[in-house]
């Protein structure tokens, strides 16, 4: 084994070998990858194989379609044996809300790359005369997708990383990885040890073993799933055809033809099952376990498998060969970990997928663009391991996943989210607002008002508008007209100072910092290739003093970018102060006239700015008080000391009644903001595109001197842009875009939105799309495909509410 590489491996099942295969071909070939058994002998060898079009989001589809797009081609690239069947698969729909969903995915078809048709059940009758289609309402049926054998694909991409000059170790036990004073890895093996610059925790069910070792955690529960395989089955041996594969939510299975014989595979739902996990909590597997199955378990099962032979009889016509039943990692969130592990410079994690065979390519090719080029051509947000935190405590990272595993088949309706393992992070006014009705979302582990719930209603979760829709508007009204009052406290908050933070914030980010204390500006990280990074407010609250915000799934992420981006001889202190300080946002017409009444600062505009901001006293206390908001009204944020949050809210609360003063949550945020053509972070500005794409080149401070990212924005706007960023009024009824749409124009898919929603006040549909740039300009017009209707669409000069900044600046 050789004593250096640029990247270790540790683990070759299909994440492991998926990536190794992707760095060669980035041009990375001196990476090495440690097995501790075979190839495959983690959970690779035995599942299934099957590889789904259909996935949870625009980005994990883009990963599976990836995987579908290579392996009937990977035998040629490598010569190694995958045996691809392309069959197809059909997922049935039982209710309209599904039948939604796959009109919502089938949107999407054009732009990920993938044939999906929304079917009938005479359709699908046809297609598979076995099946009983009572109570079907739909099919989405994926022409392109299959099986492949895992083994074969695993060993495919390794021996392809081979021929590219990678190389593997196998039979070799990682004992130890430690971080040198160097900066690099030294990954310690039981035959030697190996210095490297980049080390990849790809550990499978052992990820948190090997996560503990360098002091940090996956939040993984390898949980226990079996499929049957049967006798061959007559109607199969008589056909020439092989069916679909079949995904049925009513009895949370899979299954499809094994050569002539079947195979059913069980996710199940009761508890007593669904929550049978390997290893301790919070650990791992014994390392000398390989190849490991479990003794299978019809009891496990049995009512899942009666509602599969109900639903397609010729089942009953063999008996079951062989039982299949091993260890699966699963994540709180049903997403792979990909991407940087927090606090550690250069150790990546590229595990804890629960679809890893048709993931595992995807994940392997979009982590090696991040590793190699900084940032992959696809949103990674999500898969992000920084998305978990300190929160993330082992009674949600179990109960979490257990949920994970047990609704596998569950549709995934917009605004859904279980209380399982919650609440995590709450602000001193959570009961306060429970009572008052307030329905609660969570991000970054956060408990943050949705809406509110004034008459009991609980929401009916759909793809199209729903029974809070009005309550909603209520919600918007209140800002528009009167005061409204939020508790966002969930921002990430830092603060920057020492002698050299202002140099420091200017050259790591876009914009200029302000000049003059109190002072606010919007600035985003950029990385050398331009792409977006991240987006804070920075408030100077003194001279080389300043406050940051940015969102709450950020925390991590931006505390590292921060850190990271620091030179060794700069003096700066960066702190991470997010659970310091609650944050209210009071904003409406009559916000100063609540405001006004509990304290003694002068609110006026002379004294107090639109973006400005001032340590007042509010009710006694003192706060930082920012003039400024995401809903595009007269406003403050209010930055309160943690422990004295109540207190304000409720003088404030006090105070506002006389003026109507109402709660509002971020179903009406989003409203508001889409009404002021305010774009959001991970949404419109992501890791994929530049300031100029985004059309934020207004935030960028040319002539300020150097910063990360400026010479690729310069070449960028000399070059001609493959799409533009446009704000657009859709001509919409029931149902409004929520991102992830194709746009077409002449038939032709021209763009994608990113995100939308109804502007209540405006009562305009609108949307964000990146879209070609011949049809970027004010009033061109396009269409969206929403649910399978195409909506025409045309683009806005200026945000659809006070397009001047009146309101704010009043
Ligand atoms: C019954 C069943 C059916 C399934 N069906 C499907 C399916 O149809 N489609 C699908 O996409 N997925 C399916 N899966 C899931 C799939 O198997 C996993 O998601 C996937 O194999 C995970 O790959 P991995 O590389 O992360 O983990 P693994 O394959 O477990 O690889 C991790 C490797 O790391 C090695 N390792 C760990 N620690 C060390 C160390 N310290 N030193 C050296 N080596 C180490 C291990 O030996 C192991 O080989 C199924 C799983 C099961 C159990």
């Amino acid at each position: 084994m050789k004593d250096h590489a640029r990247v270790v491996i540790i683990g070759g099942g299909m994440m492991g070998a998926g990536l190794l295969y992707h760095l060669a071909i980035e041009g990375w070939t001196d990476s090495l990858l440690i097995e501790k058994g075979e190839l495959t002998s983690g959970s690779t060898w035995h599942a299934a194989g099957q590889c789904p079009s259909v996935a949870g989001s625009y980005n994990l589809a883009k990963i599976h379609a990836y995987g579908i797009e290579l392996y009937p081609k990977l035998e040629e690239l490598t010569g190694q044996y995958v045996s691809w069947h392309g069959c197809g698969g059909i997922r049935l729909a039982f209710t309209d809300e599904e039948v939604d969903w796959f009109r919502h995915v089938n949107g999407t078809r054009d732009l990920i790359g993938f044939d999906v048709d929304v079917i009938g059940p005479n359709e699908i009758k046809n297609l598979i005369p076995h099946l009983d289609v009572t109570n079907v309402k739909a099919g989405a049926y994926t022409k392109d997708d299959g099986h492949v054998d895992p083994a074969g694909a695993c060993n495919a991409l390794a021996a392809g990383a081979k021929q590219m000059g990678a190389e593997i170790v196998r039979h070799t036990l990682v004992t130890d990885v430690k971080s040198l004073p160097s900066g690099e890895w030294q990954v310690v093996t039981e035959n030697g040890t190996v210095t490297c610059e980049h080390v990849v925790n790809a550990a499978g069910c052992y990820a948190r073993k090997v996560a503990h070792w360098s002091g940090t955690d996956v939040p993984i529960t390898n949980m226990l799933h079996q499929y049957f395989v049967t006798e061959p089955i007559k109607e199969f041996v008589e056909s020439d055809t092989e069916i679909p594969v079949i995904r049925d939510p009513s009895a949370s299975a899979y299954y499809r033809q094994e050569q002539k014989s079947g195979l059913i595979g069980i996710y199940e739902t009761a508890p007593e099952w669904a929550e049978e996990a390997w290893g301790d909590v919070g650990g791992a597997p014994e390392w000398q376990s390989e190849n490991e199955l479990f003794d299978g378990s019809f009891d496990k099962s049995m009512n899942h498998l009666e509602q599969v032979l109900e639903r397609m009889p010729i089942w009953a016509n063999a008996g079951i060969k062989r039982i299949v039943h091993g260890a699966i990692p699963h994540t709180p969130d049903a997403n792979p970990l990909l991407g940087p592990a927090a606090g550690l410079k250069n150790y990546w994690m590229c595990n804890g997928s629960s679809i890893g065979i048709a993931q595992g390519a995807g994940c392997g090719k979009y982590l090696a663009q991040w590793m190699v080029h900084g940032a992959a051509e696809i949103n990674m947000a999500e898969f992000d391991p920084r998305r978990f935190g300190t929160w993330t405590d082992e009674d949600y990272v179990r109960s979490k996943s257990f949920e994970d595993y047990n609704r596998m088949y569950a549709c995934p309706l917009p605004g859904e989210e279980l209380d399982t393992g919650r609440p995590k992070r709450t602000t001193p006014l959570y009961e306060k607002l429970k009572n008052k009705g307030c329905i609660y979302t969570a991000a970054f582990g956060w408990e943050r008002p949705k809406w509110f719930s004034l008459d009991g209603r609980d929401e009916h979760y759909a793809y199209r508008r729903n029974n809070v829709f009005e309550t909603v508007r209520d919600e918007c009204l209140a800002v528009r007209e009167r005061v409204g009052i939020l508790d966002l406290s969930s921002f990430a908050k830092y603060e920057v100072s020492g002698i050299n933070a202002e140099m420091f914030l200017n050259r790591i980010t876009a914009n200029r910092m302000p000049r003059k204390d109190g002072g606010i500006v919007l600035t985003h990280i950029l990385n050398a290739n331009g792409r977006i990074e991240n987006e804070f407010t920075v408030t100077r609250l003194s001279d080389n003093h300043f406050y940051l915000l940015s969102g709450a799934a950020c925390e991590l992420r931006d505390f590292d970018l921060l850190n990271q981006r620091k030179d060794a001889d700069e003096q700066v202190e960066i702190k991470n102060i997010t659970d310091d300080y609650g944050v209210l946002v009071l904003a409406g017409p009559r916000s100063r006239d609540v405001l006004r009444t509990l304290t003694q600062t002068d609110l006026s505009n002379d004294s107090f700015k639109w973006l400005s901001g001032q340590s007042i006293d509010v009710a006694g206390i003192t706060l930082r008080a920012l003039r400024i908001n995401y809903v595009g009204e007269l406003g403050w944020e209010l930055h309160v000391p943690m422990d004295q949050l109540a207190e304000v809210y409720d003088a404030i609360w006090s105070a506002g009644e006389h003026h109507g003063i109402a709660d509002f949550g971020v179903y009406a945020v989003n409203s508001l903001r889409m009404e002021k053509a305010y774009k959001g972070f991970a949404a419109e500005l992501t890791n994929e595109i530049t300031m100029i794409e985004s059309d934020m080149e207004r935030f960028v401070n040319f002539g300020k001197g150097d910063f990360t990212g400026k010479e690729a924005l310069l070449e960028r706007q000399n070059n001609d842009l493959d799409l533009k960023l446009v704000y657009a009024d859709v001509n919409a009824d029931d149902c409004d875009v929520r991102g992830g749409e194709a746009v077409y124009k002449g038939g032709r898919p021209i763009g994608i939105t990113t995100s939308g929603g109804y502007g209540h006040i405006t009562k305009k549909s609108l949307a964000f799309a990146y879209v070609e740039p011949a049809f970027a300009n004010t009033g061109d017009t396009f269409e969206i495909e929403i649910l399978g209707d195409h909506r025409t669409a045309i683009v806005l000069s200026d945000p659809a509410w006070d397009p001047t900044n009146e309101r704010m600046r009043g």
